[in-house]
């Protein structure tokens, strides 16, 4: 028999896939690895919808691999595990981000960043060792070494999934850039999965938030549902004016070019403009601006394994989750236009487990 994705493996799986450019999802039959010794098998539950989804599905940072079957905020419960396995036994509840796999020696890896491994294996559009693509969580069931696996604390429900992209995000550049301290003024750029997740981190922190955002509409619940301090509309000029020189640091969530200058503006000297936005073009970086305070322009992506345990713990410890909109698996290619246009209170969660019907 020929090989194709539905017997490439001996374990059958079901999710829903991008053929092309286009993006648009549908239902697709593929497969899974056999559990090996340090793997898990966990049924998913949930997953959430990250706009980087959404930019793989369309291939606009130019690397993706159809089929695509996104999904790298993955919860579920394990349903069976490898021989050599330690953390993990079958019923517990686990969690999946963007990596399932990276070298495990190299510099970065000996200390707990595999997220910036040269050699990263990403949850989906990636390789398997094997030469197999990678399949992320729009789908029925996940294989995975447990060092990619994060136990799910019993008090955080399972539809938080969120935590696991949006969350560590946003988390590991506030404490790895120090905007983390009691009392600092933290500016949070474009209000969406990413941005709505600073608010509520840099509120746990003890810090002062501003939301920085296109949409008059979010002020109001930016500041009694999150918790923000201040809004400021970026497109308006006086307010922007008004706040120069106001901030200790930025977190840069914006999914689309946008201009640099007015957020560099908005920093005291020796403040931290980190960007986590991943747009798809270069956006434009003015320099004088920069030397005149000393200031910093940085990024960040996702985070290490064991930083990620210690944000899901945090986030369980302090009840930070992700406000959600859970919707079943058949409304995703909707789900998905509704992200393009920043309609979503502030994240997408597919509800796999109850709706990833075959038929
Ligand atoms: P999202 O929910 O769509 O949020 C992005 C927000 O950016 C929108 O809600 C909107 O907020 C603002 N925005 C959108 N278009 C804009 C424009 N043209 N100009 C100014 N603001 C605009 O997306 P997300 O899931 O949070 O992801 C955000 C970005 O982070 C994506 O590019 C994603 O790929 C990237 N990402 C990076 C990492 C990493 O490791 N660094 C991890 C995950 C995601 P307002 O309505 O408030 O303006
Ligand atoms: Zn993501």
């Amino acid at each position: 028999m020929a090989k194709s994705y539905e017997n490439e493996h001996p374990i059958k799986a079901f999710g829903w896939a991008a053929r092309d450019t286009f993006g648009a999802l549908s239902p697709f039959n593929f497969s899974r690895r056999v559990t090996g010794e340090k793997d898990v098998q966990f049924k998913v539950m949930y997953c959430g919808i990250c706009h980087s989804d959404l930019h793989q599905l369309k291939n606009e940072w130019g690397n993706s691999k159809y089929p695509v079957v996104p999904g790298h905020e993955i919860v579920g419960v394990v349903t069976e595990v490898g021989s050599k396995v330690e953390k993990f036994k079958v019923g517990d509840k686990v969690g999946v981000g963007c990596l399932v796999g990276s070298c495990r020696e190299c510099e970065n890896c000996s200390v707990d960043l595999e997220n910036y491994c040269r050699r990263p294996t990403w949850t989906y559009n990636s390789y398997n060792s094997d030469g197999t693509l990678t399949f992320g969580g729009y789908s029925d069931i996940m294989v995975c070494d447990e060092h990619f696996v994060v136990h799910w604390p019993e008090n955080l429900s399972m539809d938080a999934a969120p935590l696991l992209c949006a969350g560590i995000t946003t988390y590991s550049p506030l404490k790895y850039f120090g905007l983390d301290k009691p009392g600092m003024h933290i500016g949070v750029v474009g209000l969406g999965g990413l941005g709505h997740m600073a608010v509520k981190f840099a509120k746990a922190f003890g810090t002062k938030v501003t939301v920085i955002s296109t949409s008059a509409s979010k002020k109001q619940e930016a500041i009694e549902r999150l918790g923000a301090d201040s809004f400021l509309i970026s497109r308006d000029s006086e307010q922007m004016q008004d706040a120069v020189n106001t901030l200790d640091g930025i977190i840069d969530t914006v999914s689309a070019v946008h201009p640099i200058l007015p957020l560099l503006m908005l920093l005291k000297s020796n403040g931290k403009l980190v960007m986590v936005g991943a747009p798809e073009k270069p956006v434009e970086l003015p320099v004088f601006p920069l030397l005149m305070g000393r200031k910093l322009v940085a990024g960040s992506g996702i985070g290490g394994m064991k930083e990620t345990q210690e944000m899901v713990d945090f986030a369980a410890k302090h009840n930070i989750t992700p406000d959600v909109e859970i919707v079943p698996m058949d409304y995703v290619n909707i789900a998905l236009e509704r992200l393009l246009k920043s309609d979503v209170k502030y994240r997408f969660v597919l509800d796999i487990g109850n709706t990833l019907n075959k038929n």
